[in-house]
């Protein structure tokens, strides 16, 4: 059976081979019992099987399958299984294979448009037994593709809802950001940046900004993999210190830092790293002015040499909230935040946790 492939990002409203499969065929067979003349009754018992057959495929694949309709413009061709045995899989492996190459020969924004034409996407409705990371290893389509084509900000979980499948890696920017990872997308890239395209739905329309062969930067993979990851305390910042060991810019002896240094102005304003209650706003000769917020999961963070604390004992606060400014107090060379991740009372490394510091560091 040709397989006639439907791109959703043209405008639709043709029939596919699906379509073929589970109407016309039927229907045709329909016709023929009851139209034969020519009467040998194992002609009729042949068409007869075939009947029940096509009858038996209308009543229990319709329900399962998403039957293009001629009004519904943009109904994607649906993978029935992520196997090469699925026809349909098939043909979508071999339309990444293309994808893939077109995209790694050609990159820039000058090229986006032009890659743009050549997206095909498909859709699979994932079951219970399915992973997401794995159906993107699966379909060889980095999952950062998938995930802000359907708009996911984490990883879902199945059964859930139909995946809109990309023939090309690449990130997709919907033309109003939603969610917290979308804002994060949109304010690293811009609204201009890739291809212009339109996604035709079953009863919806969606535009996106699509530019192939980007990726997720770390931040944006820690935000995605980890909801609930810490954010940077700091807008902007100069990562002076990591963590580790190091030697000591007060004493000049090797010892453990058990945090970062982020060097900023006096003043620049300090948020919570994440949700959380505020434990301890206090002040030593080591870490001058200091907050320290207890989080999900055994974890605190540390913020210290604040010129002021801007929260109370036992608040509650939200990430991003202001909890008080870069400052010099305690044992410290110049205005910087020293910011602390503990588990269970052990430092842990920030940079690790918060997927690197990319455009930050010095
Ligand atoms: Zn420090």
């Amino acid at each position: 059976m040709l397989v006639r492939r439907l791109s959703g990002v043209r405008p639709a409203g043709r029939s596919t081979g699906l379509f073929h499969a589970v109407v016309r065929r039927p229907f045709s067979c329909f016709i023929k019992i009851f139209c034969f003349t020519d009467s040998s009754s194992a002609k009729r018992l042949k068409s007869y099987l075939k009947f029940v057959v096509c009858l038996f495929a209308i009543l229990f694949l319709v329900p399962v399958r998403v039957v293009p309709d001629e009004e519904t413009a943009g109904a994607l061709p649906l993978i029935g299984r992520l196997d090469t045995r699925d026809v349909m899989f098939k043909q979508f492996s071999a339309d990444v294979a293309l994808g893939r190459r077109a995209v790694f020969s050609r990159r820039g924004d000058a090229a986006a448009e032009e890659l743009a034409r050549g997206l095909i996407l498909y859709a699979y409705t994932p079951g219970a037994e399915d992973d997401f990371l794995r159906i993107a290893a699966r379909c060889n389509i980095p999952y950062d593709a998938i995930a802000t084509l359907n708009r996911l900000s984490r990883i879902p979980s199945f059964p859930g809802d139909t995946l809109i499948l990309p023939t090309m890696p690449g990130i997709f920017i919907p033309e109003e950001a939603g969610s917290d990872l979308e804002k994060l997308i949109l304010s690293g890239r811009g609204g201009n940046a890739g291809a212009s395209i339109v996604v035709n739905l079953p009863g919806e329309k969606r535009r996106y900004r699509f530019i192939p062969g980007d990726t997720f930067t770390p931040n944006e993979r820690a935000f995605f993999l980890n909801p609930g990851v810490f954010r940077f305390p700091l807008q902007k910042f100069t990562l002076t210190s990591a963590f580790g060991r190091r030697i000591s810019p007060i004493s000049g002896r090797l010892s453990t830092h058990n945090g970062l240094d982020l060097a900023a102005p006096a003043g620049t304003d300090v948020y919570a790293a994440r949700d959380g209650t505020v434990i301890e706003t206090s002040e030593n000769s080591v870490y001058g002015k200091y907050v320290v917020i207890e989080h999900e999961g055994g974890w605190t963070s540390l913020y210290g040499h604040l010129s002021s604390i801007n929260t109370g004992l036992r608040s509650k606060v939200k990430a991003g909230i202001l909890i008080g400014r870069v400052g010099s107090t305690g044992l410290s060379t110049g205005p910087h935040l020293h910011f602390e991740l503990r588990q269970n009372g052990r430092a842990q490394d920030p940079v690790r946790l918060l997927g690197g510091v990319k455009g930050q560091t010095e």
